[in-house]
């Protein structure tokens, strides 16, 4: 047999460390080299009856004394715990009443019936394209979806007609097998899903001809989908129960729709604002007009004053996107912008020649004439 190693040494704490200490440094072992956690790994095995067999003698002020007087010797034949059970009978104290461990080793291999979850199955996701009228007004949009839908022939459990379902013999409709093992350190038991099952506690005898045991099958429906006003590009809305059914019975998962806003040829979404860039000539700037701007909802006429400067925002006031989850709508904006002329004739040239030196035509800033910076500004605060 090889040498035994010193019990700190198996703790990692030095001769002087206290009781808590020696409890702390063996809950963190045990719980590293515990054999749920490290199935079939003999190393580890050996690591937790060291360590546990550490902590028997040092959390016992006895045993303690007489181990640093005596070393391993002092401690007779049969120190330490013989088996698994002796070991995890400690758990009770170092981990406590209703910590996982605490619970699974006061009974829990044997506790049996498994609670029967509902099963619920996969998400559907799907991108959905909408204009900037589409998102302003909202709208019902009808799309076609491929889902997995319960099997009509057998109800959805997958057998023939629906009828010839069995308790699974290996587990007895458990959905889990336990399995008991006789080791050196005594009985172990493991559980996990049965394979002839699957974990679903129940197998098909003569399948179903349609759905070929699946219980489920893939059919495209027309969904309508109404959309509220306001939704911007990102957002998902969901639907639930129109994703896929899992296989052999279940809920549906749930239908994700994920908004795409298509971009507007003229028109600039902010917020729930829209903006459109206006560019005048500078006589129109000048002299005032009156013109069409592109509005979510067709043309709208606007006004300009005599004497707009570039920079000016004009609001149309709800002309823009309803707010998603209250009342109220956004504007839309203009931005005036002056358009300066790159190309002129020599006739224009004359023109403007003369104006140049016109009193009128000399920049004259009022207070008013803000830039456009604190304009916005202005605007968005
Ligand atoms: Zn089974
Ligand atoms: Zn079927």
């Amino acid at each position: 047999m090889a040498q035994k190693r010193d019990y700190y040494e198996v703790l990692g704490v030095s001769k002087s460390a206290s009781d808590d200490e020696i409890k702390k440094a063996y809950r963190k072992l045990a719980i590293k080299y515990h054999p749920d956690k490290n199935p079939d790994n003999p190393e580890a095995e050996e690591k937790f009856k060291e360590a546990a067999e550490a902590y028997e003698v040092l959390s016992d002020g006895n045993k303690r004394a007489r181990y640093d007087q005596y070393g391993h010797a002092g401690m007779g034949g049969s120190a330490g715990p013989q088996n698994m059970d002796d070991i995890f009978s400690q758990f009770g104290d170092i981990f406590g009443e209703g910590s996982p461990f605490g619970s699974f080793f006061g009974g829990g291999f044997g506790g049996g019936g498994r609670q029967q979850r509902v099963r619920k199955g996969s998400d559907l996701r799907i991108k959905l394209k909408l204009d900037l009228q589409e998102i302003a007004n909202g709208v019902e949009k009808k799309i076609k979806v491929k889902r997995h839908v319960t099997c009509q022939a057998c109800g959805g459990n997958g057998s023939k007609h629906g009828t010839s379902l069995r308790t699974c013999p290996t587990c007895n409709g458990n959905g889990q097998v336990r399995r008991v093992q006789q080791t050196m350190l005594g009985q172990m038991v493991t559980s996990s899903t049965c394979p002839t099952c699957n974990g679903e506690g129940k197998i098909v005898d003569a399948k179903c001809d349609v759905c070929v045991g699946e219980g489920r099958t893939l059919a495209e429906e027309v969904i309508s989908i109404k959309i509220p006003a306001g939704v911007a590009d990102g957002m998902q809305l969901s639907m639930g129960g129109k994703g896929n059914v899992p296989p052999r019975g279940g809920v549906a998962g749930d239908l994700l729709i994920v908004v795409e806003e298509e971009e507007h040829p003229d028109l600039k979404r902010d917020g729930n604002n829209v903006v459109y860039e206006l560019y005048v000539n500078f006589v129109d700037a000048a002299l005032g007009t009156s013109m069409e701007v592109p509005t979510i909802d067709g043309r709208a006429k606007i006004t300009l004053e005599p004497g707009t400067q570039s920079g000016k925002i004009l609001r149309m006031k709800g002309k823009g996107i309803p707010h998603l989850n209250s009342y109220g709508k956004g504007d839309q904006l203009i931005y005036v912008n002056v358009w300066t002329p790159r190309v002129l004739s020599s006739e224009e040239k004359g023109i403007l020649e003369k104006l140049r030196s016109s009193p009128n035509f000399q920049p004259r800033p009022t207070k008013n004439d803000k830039s456009f910076f604190e304009k916005m500004k202005d605007f968005f605060n």
